[in-house]
């Protein structure tokens, strides 16, 4: 790691993971809301990105906003619209049967692209797969009918799990899972963390490139290693879902984040 002082020297843009970062579920990070108005006025464009698709963008504006966090919806990717405008680009066209929650199907619909369900899922282009929260077998089987109709399989993350009040609840990962299971496929295209393709569209939206542009993040299999895959610069936060033993094992496998801090609001430079 190298001197924490020196994190933001030569950075114009920061990509700001959420969940752990700014917040731990309802509850705002101390002192987040200030880092973030800091940036700001340190001339810093930010982008907020988030792994999770069950939610809309204007979901999380109200959310960032409650906490005290000023932005705007174009300042905000989810997976879901990451996926949204990857189809949009790559496949106009496409036919999408969506194995995944209300956020995910409403920025699918909003890009302009068909939903396809019931009796027509068998001439779907594309799965795509998110976190469901309502997830039945029946979907799972529409999933698999599908696929196995020679479907390109899109997951918008594979994240095992994610945080709540509760504990640790299965994330879109378990949703990818099933279809994976049952199928005997794996996906033809992931967007989310830790594929560079959503913090390449951050890069994109941003006109930045990877040589002026920090990931800031409490996970490191997410996060940091997007952030490595994309050539960005890594800082991990401790706030959120990185424990020591996640470090440690980073350091001994050669994926240590460039900068390490406690949480945000130390993040200087
Ligand atoms: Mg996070």
């Amino acid at each position: 790691m190298r001197d924490t002082s020196m994190a933001l020297k030569g950075i114009s843009a920061l990509l700001l993971d959420m969940d752990g970062v700014l917040y731990s579920g309802d509850r705002t990070i101390d002192g987040a809301a200030d880092a973030v108005e800091r940036f700001r006025s340190e001339g810093k464009k930010l982008l907020f990105i988030t792994n999770n698709s069950a939610s809309t963008r204007e979901k999380y504006a109200r959310k960032l906003a409650r906490m005290g966090i000023r932005t705007s919806v174009r300042s905000i990717i989810t997976s879901g619209y990451a996926t949204a405008v990857y189809l949009k680009e790559h496949s106009p066209g496409a036919r999408i049967h969506v194995v995944g929650g209300k956020g995910l199907k409403f920025e699918l619909r909003r890009a302009g692209l068909t939903l396809v369900s019931g009796e027509e899922v068998e001439t779907a282009t594309h799965v795509v797969a998110g976190l469901d929260q309502k997830i039945k077998y029946d979907k799972i089987a529409d999933g698999l009918r599908a696929l196995l109709a020679g479907a390109e399989f899109v997951a918008t993350n594979l994240d095992p799990t994610y945080p709540s009040e509760k504990g640790l609840l299965p994330g879109a990962g378990a949703i990818v899972g099933a279809l994976r299971g049952c199928s005997g496929r794996e996906p033809d295209v992931v967007i989310g963390k830790p594929s560079p393709h959503i913090i390449n569209m951050a890069m994109s939206f941003l006109r930045t490139n990877p040589g002026e542009t920090a990931i800031i993040g409490d996970r490191i299999d997410t996060d940091i290693e997007a952030g490595r895959r994309a050539g960005l610069r890594t800082i991990l936060v401790l706030s959120g879902a990185c424990t020591e033993e996640d470090l440690r094992r980073a350091k001994n496998a050669g994926a240590s984040p460039d900068f390490v801090f406690e949480s945000i609001t130390e993040v200087t430079g």
